[in-house]
């Protein structure tokens, strides 16, 4: 599989080479030349276990790394899981909450920063070569990355998060981590600001040469790819518990990457009926599918802060496809964008055969957290709230209704006692990051004085 640049540019790139890329050199995200399909061979892949559905899943896109290395890092990548099915499927209620929060860092992050790091790990010790990773954080990407990248060879990581707009649990997570490759900068500004100087680091081609900077955003296709895993992993079992031929997702949703692997599922076969996106009161993409205008508004802090971004960064994608995969069209559409902070798509409202929006208020998302537990003995963490209760206002039909949950409520334990009335939502090894010795730099946002910090840190 060869891979391309959503605007033109790149093209051709294998695997191994788009990984280490990150953001392409125009500018765009890279894409797959195709669309492999899957639809075929669904029966045979529904019985496999979730690490070999992982492998025949990327063999389709990493056919340049020989399957027994990939099974390999598949392994070694979810044995740090907590749950042995890696991403347990619960019925609640009349819905099924899809469990992606096993991993280290309790968010679903890291059922691909897990495999990044061990894939990053490979490739560069096979080509010699090292890698400087930047990445901005709204909280649990940068948690994911520190976990999946600590102490790795070859690879030094850093880390701008918005100081104080972290949950303290996420910012402990983060800033706890002394191995030496790991570096957080905390940014006086917004999580879109950390995104911006990312961005700009990126665009600076010599500066990003030179340091040999690499990418673990979402921007970077492998996390999309890993992601794909687990839609189709859910619809096997919640077709086999159910009799049903289809189903629905829906997916709490701040950088458009983790329903951006739900749309490619789709597009590879599997019967996914709708997916729907759900969005906080940072309802850009909720406005954009309604309205037919991507138009940004001012980024507000509520309490599902992992979706607390008005920039996705990975709507670029979905607008290739949307867009008759015409490159020059999503340059344009990219350029006026920046521009005018403003895009038409469409005169109203979008219609794709599978994507559809939904908002959810903090008094609803609340409520949602209330109802499960007092009904279900079901403790939901804010994010997944926010797609429950935008699940509940689509309609939930007569097909199986699988809702994303994309952390784990101990993550978020002050939302959840403004919810419940009581602070309950712990976990043993969050409660012990209390306490731990901490490191971190504090920036102002400016580029400039980030791209100084990483040229000094650099391996
Ligand atoms: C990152 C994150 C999201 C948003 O996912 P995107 O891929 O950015 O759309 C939702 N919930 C949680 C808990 C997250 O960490």
């Amino acid at each position: 599989m060869l891979y391309k640049s959503t605007r033109g540019g790149d093209s051709r790139l294998p695997f191994k080479k788009t990984v280490l890329t990150g953001l392409a050199r125009d500018g765009g995200l890279m894409l797959p030349e195709s669309v492999p399909d899957f639809s075929g061979g669904l029966g045979r892949l529904a019985a496999l276990r979730y690490q070999d559905l992982a492998v025949e899943m990327f063999r389709a896109f990493a056919d340049d790394i020989p399957a027994d290395s990939l099974r390999a890092i598949v392994e070694k990548s979810y044995s740090t899981f907590r749950a042995p099915e890696v991403t347990p499927l619960v019925g609640v209620g009349d819905i099924f909450v899809l469990e992606l929060f096993h991993g280290p860092t309790f968010a679903f992050k890291d059922l691909a920063l897990q495999f990044l790091g061990n894939l990053f790990e490979y490739v560069l010790r096979e080509n010699g070569a090292r890698l400087n990773v930047v990445a901005a954080t709204s909280g649990d990407t940068g948690s994911a990355a520190i976990h999946g990248l600590r102490g790795r060879k070859g690879v030094s990581i850093t880390v701008l998060h918005p100081d104080g707009r972290v949950s303290p649990v996420q910012a402990l997570q983060m800033t706890s981590v002394l191995d030496a490759n790991v570096h957080n900068i905390a940014i006086d500004g917004t999580f879109d600001d950390c995104q911006g100087i990312v961005k700009a680091l990126f665009a600076d081609l010599p500066f990003k040469d030179k340091y040999s900077l690499g990418a673990v955003n979402s921007i970077n296709w492998a996390r999309v790819m890993a992601q794909i895993t687990y839609y189709f992993f859910a619809a096997f079992q919640a077709m086999a518990r159910t009799g049903a031929r289809q189903v629905d997702f829906t997916v709490p949703t701040g950088n458009f990457g983790d329903v951006f692997a739900g749309y490619m599922a789709a597009r590879m076969g599997l019967p996914v009926r709708r997916l729907i996106l759900a969005t906080n009161e940072n309802d850009i993409l909720d406005r954009c599918f309604r309205t037919g205008v991507y138009s940004v508004g001012a980024v507000s802090a509520t309490i599902s802060p992992s979706m607390d971004i008005q920039v996705a960064s990975n709507f670029e994608r979905w607008l290739y496809y949307h867009f008759g995969e015409d490159p020059a069209k999503v340059s344009a559409a990219m350029t006026e964008f920046k521009a005018t902070g403003s895009l038409r798509i469409a005169d109203g409202a979008i219609g794709d055969r599978w994507l559809s929006s939904g908002r959810a208020g903090t008094e609803e998302t609340l409520d949602t957290i209330r109802g499960a537990w007092r009904d279900s003995g079901y403790l939901l963490d804010p994010h997944t709230a926010v797609g429950v209760s935008v699940a509940r206002k689509a309609g939930i039909g007569d097909v199986p209704m699988i809702c994303l949950a994309t952390a784990h409520p101990a993550k978020f334990p002050a939302a959840i006692e403004r919810a419940v009335g009581e602070d309950i939502a712990h976990h043993p090894a969050l409660d012990a990051l209390n306490g731990a010795e901490r490191r971190m730099t504090r920036l102002p946002a400016d580029a400039r004085a980030v791209a100084d910090f990483v040229a000094a840190n650099a391996l």
